[in-house]
């Protein structure tokens, strides 16, 4: 028999939020549940459970305690982690433009060059389009492809946006 490995000390190599991670909870009174939902993490930082996961491998699985409740939390957005999603918590200063090679620029989703002029790097799409979506109504696409690119001067970022959220 073995002991579960720890989350914590593989940081951000834990996948947390792999489709195939099983969660398993076990309360106080050690009654077992799996899966997780949006008061896993409270009912964790409370001391009311505590909660494992398995990894899937694919010639073997194995038994790991999440025991840093933080980097659960920040892999869900449950708690914006700047290290992790490279924003910072604040209102970005942002430019952006339609892209030069959107060939249909009156569709419903529509690329654009982002840049963060506040020096903020895009490491988390699904973080940076809730803080758009707080900050400005942007409905950022997080399922399709998106990519940043690095020259001396800039950082620009490419994204699908839905063009009628955009102001
Ligand atoms: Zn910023």
């Amino acid at each position: 028999m073995q002991e579960p490995r720890s989350a914590g000390a593989l940081g951000s190599e834990f996948p947390y939020t792999l489709a195939t991670m099983c969660y398993i909870e076990v309360a106080r009174d050690g009654s077992v549940r799996w899966g997780n939902d949006t008061s896993t993490y409270e009912r964790a930082l409370a001391g009311d459970s505590r909660l494992y996961a398995v990894w899937p491998g694919q010639w073997s699985s194995h038994l790991f305690v999440i025991d840093d409740l933080d980097q659960y939390a920040g892999a869900f957005g449950i708690v914006h982690d700047p290290e992790r999603t490279g924003l910072a918590d604040h209102e970005h200063q942002i430019r952006w433009a339609v892209s030069p090679y959107e060939d249909k620029p009156n569709g419903a989703y529509i690329s654009i060059d982002v840049w963060l002029d506040c020096g903020c790097e895009i490491r988390d799409l699904p973080a940076f389009a809730k803080q758009m979506r707080d900050q400005r109504g942007w409905d950022i696409a997080t399922t399709s492809g998106w990519g940043g690119s690095v020259s001396n001067t800039e950082r620009r970022y490419s994204l699908r946006a839905r063009r009628k959220s955009l102001a």
